[in-house]
């Protein structure tokens, strides 16, 4: 994955340090019905483009954090 993911606390380092987590969404309510629940959990976009993304910095500090990528390039985009 050649492409570098800016930690909030230890700042650009290699992706290879990090653990995808999957898209960010939004949760459903607590009092959601099962299927509800069920395409949260087990149903993503799969966006080419670019989507909001929770990566962890496994192999640093440990923070979880999200993060604006192009899946179609690996480019992060920052604010
Ligand atoms: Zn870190």
């Amino acid at each position: 994955m050649g492409f570098k993911i800016p930690c909030p606390n230890c700042g650009l380092r290699d992706a290879y340090e990090f653990r995808f987590g999957y898209e960010s969404k939004k949760a459903p309510h607590a009092d959601a019905d099962l299927r509800t629940w069920r395409e949260y959990l087990y149903f993503f976009e799969n966006t080419c483009g670019i989507q909001e993304e929770w990566w962890c910095h496994s192999a640093g500090c440990g923070a979880w954090f999200k993060v604006k990528r192009d899946t179609s390039t690996n480019e992060i985009l920052t604010e």
